[in-house]
């Protein structure tokens, strides 16, 4: 299963209780089973659903991202308010990535801004005309051709 199908990710528009509600239902679970599941209380679930409670402490974030089958960064992003596009970002170190290879996901954790081998900057665009990166995959950019390794 690919949990970063583009239907998993929080609208916009949707609260945290919304969209803990609209995952649930997808997989088909009443909120006894969810909290079962993600071993929390049946009344957390219920008081989270009805926008009762907005900050999730990080026992109830990881297990519902677990029961929910979401990365728990979309709950951290539909949690503060901000877009899921910014959590999941493809990031690479280019003196370190080496073209064609997958990005190492340490480089992927959505606090790290510099490379952990070497220090150097993170890059989550290309250096020449700034579209993000789709896949790394690709060893060219897309959009405009430009080597993604270039001016390392
Ligand atoms: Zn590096
Ligand atoms: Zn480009």
């Amino acid at each position: 299963m690919n949990i970063l199908q583009s239907d998993k990710s929080p609208n916009t528009s949707e609260t945290v209780g919304d969209y803990i509600k609209r995952m649930r239902l997808m997989l088909g679970l009443n909120q006894k089973e969810l909290a079962a599941i993600a071993g929390i209380h049946l009344q957390s679930v219920g008081k989270i659903e009805r926008g009762l409670t907005t900050k999730l402490n990080s026992h109830s974030k990881n297990g519902l991202a677990s029961a929910l089958q979401v990365p728990v960064e979309y709950l951290e992003a539909v949690c503060r308010g901000t877009p899921v596009v910014a959590v999941s970002q493809l990031k690479f170190c280019a003196p370190c990535w080496t073209p064609g290879t997958p990005p190492d996901p340490l480089w992927m954790d959505v606090r790290a801004k510099y490379c952990f081998l070497c220090g150097f900057a993170l890059r989550d665009r290309c250096s020449h005309c700034q579209e993000t990166i789709a896949s790394l995959k690709h060893r060219f950019c897309p959009f405009c051709g430009t080597a993604y390794k270039a001016e390392a």
